[in-house]
């Protein structure tokens, strides 16, 4: 099916409640959306989330939008969607980084190829390992209490029992309290992970680790500024707790010298951080041979954009952490007439065509800017 149009829009979905991260506290995510459309009118649809404007990565959501419209569009029009991966190639070859704006449009081609057989996007990866997947939630309140409450109603409700916090922001030794106050909380009945967003240096690290590797802390995602890979290296083979490499896989190539030099043994996984699904299912095989665990991120996506993560997550044999396919529960509103189910501390993949999500275009509407 040849591509006929392309369309961008910036949606600004508002949160149940403020989200705190090192580097920004979410109160309005904002999400991007392509829509493909096919010479029979048959659409596809893709979606990236970022964080605080400019504050988590280059790529700001006005310059996604406009990279995709002025750079990557003219590569994409005319070109026959079930050629995705032909297309990403052409499309590396033309225009450099860019990975979230190139991200978003991949994930279009790919549903409008997948729609236009029929089946679900996962069938074009190889086909489904897992038809659900686990789901950790992030406790970012900033208040103990409050996190220790919404850990328990979680529990309670069986929605999750990974928890993560975000420990990034303010004094580490005071955070690392935090955290261990709410391990003691919740005991054994969960697994409490922490994810510090870049924000310590390697001395701090290695105080602030240890804590938590006695409190019983079970993972800790980049402690580092993902530019200290020696350091993440330093970090992983003097602590029994994984050490998880995020922001420090920023490309392909990135991805092989942290497995390489194990600047961290587990991975997450991010289709925006490395241009789309095609290339994540890479990185995942660059981790299998090196024996590197997997954990599906996210960069708090709408139901669309967790199901496009969950569909090739699906396809990944070994995810041994699990995945923080949230996005939807943080959200006081859908994109979508259809919602992602979420049961027994699991994700339902979506069925398709596509991705399995029906676009709500009053929605879209509603939360786009300038429509
Ligand atoms: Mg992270």
């Amino acid at each position: 099916m040849n591509i006929r149009s392309l369309d961008v829009v910036i949606v600004d979905l508002p949160t149940i409640r403020p989200h705190k991260l090192a580097m920004h506290t979410i109160v309005m995510q904002t999400i991007i959306l392509v829509r493909v459309t096919g010479e029979d009118g048959l659409e596809g649809w893709g979606e990236v989330a970022t964080i605080g404007g400019a504050s988590y990565c280059a790529e700001t959501p006005e310059a996604i939008k406009m990279n995709i419209e002025k750079y990557i569009k003219p590569l994409v029009i005319g070109r026959n969607a079930a050629h995705f991966d032909a297309i990403s190639y052409t499309v590396n070859n033309h225009v450099v980084g860019n990975t979230f704006a190139k991200a978003a449009v991949e994930a279009a081609v790919i549903e409008l190829a997948a729609k236009t057989r029929g089946v679900s996007v996962h069938e074009l990866f190889g086909g489904q390992i897992h038809d659900s997947l686990p789901v950790a939630w992030t406790l970012a309140s900033g208040e103990t209490r409050r996190d220790i409450e919404e850990a328990k109603e979680s529990l309670h409700a069986k929605r999750h029992n990974i928890f993560k916090l975000k420990i990034g922001m303010g004094d580490p030794k005071r955070n690392v309290d935090h955290v261990l106050k709410i391990k003691e909380a919740v005991g054994d009945t969960a697994s409490i992970r922490v994810d510090v967003n870049q924000a310590w240096d390697e001395t701090t690290a290695m105080y602030c680790i240890e804590a938590l590797e006695d409190g019983g802390i079970d993972l800790i995602e980049q402690p580092l500024p993902a530019w200290n890979k020696e350091g993440m290296s330093r970090l992983a083979s003097r602590f029994k707790v994984p050490i998880m490499a995020d922001e420090s896989l920023g490309s392909l190539e990135e991805v092989y010298q942290v497995a390489k030099h194990r600047s961290g043994n587990v991975f997450s996984l991010k289709p925006a951080n490395v241009s789309g699904l095609t290339a994540t299912k890479k990185v995942a095989a660059i981790a299998e041979a090196a024996g590197i665990s997997l954990y599906g991120g996210t960069m708090i996506e709408s139901a669309l954009g967790t199901a496009i993560c969950a569909h090739l997550y699906s396809t990944i044999p070994e995810m041994k952490y699990g995945t923080e396919l949230f996005g939807p529960l943080l959200f006081t509103d859908t994109i979508t007439t259809n919602a992602i189910v979420y049961e027994e501390f699991q994700l339902k993949v979506p069925n398709g065509p596509g991705y399995g999500m029906e676009i709500d275009v009053e929605k879209i509407f509603h939360y786009g800017r300038d429509l």
